[in-house]
């Protein structure tokens, strides 16, 4: 695995376990549910989300987290959610 995180799987587990009972199983980009039993290289898995990105100051406290699909939280996402974004807008 090329990537890992700042902080140990122990303490990831423990921040996933308060990201779920705070949010729910529910992607923060796309609004549909997270399976969590998918493997990590599952597109729609289950990550974790920084709302204020590390290289801009941001930290891996609680309230800069939550939850997303892999995919949804990859480089794509951005193109995605502004193709979302203009089909809600175009469909109300
Ligand atoms: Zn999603």
């Amino acid at each position: 695995m090329p990537n890992h995180y700042p902080y140990n799987s122990a303490r990831k587990k423990r921040i996933t376990a308060r990201l779920i009972e705070r949010d729910g199983l529910v992607c923060c980009f796309c609004g549909e549910l997270i399976d969590p039993l998918l493997k990590r290289n599952d597109d729609m898995a289950l990550s974790v989300d920084h709302i204020i990105p590390m290289r801009e100051d941001g930290n891996s406290r609680l309230e800069n987290l939550r939850l997303a699909h892999r995919w949804c939280n990859s480089k794509d996402r951005r193109t995605r959610a502004e193709k979302l974004e203009a089909r809600n807008r175009k469909g109300k």
